[in-house]
């Protein structure tokens, strides 16, 4: 089961994470160009422009 990071600005699918215990990565969305710090802790998501 994959879950879907999703650009909290504009909606744009930003990649699939397959598992994470706890990760936390910076990505720059493709579409709005901003940088989107997303999250990890036991499989959920949490994504938030910086
Ligand atoms: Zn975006």
């Amino acid at each position: 089961m994959a879950t879907v990071v999703k650009c909290p600005v504009c909606k744009k699918r930003l990649m699939d994470m397959l598992s994470a215990k706890e990760a936390e990565v910076q990505v720059k969305c493709p579409k709005c160009r901003k940088v989107i710090n997303v999250s990890f802790l036991n499989n959920e998501v949490h994504g938030e422009a910086v």
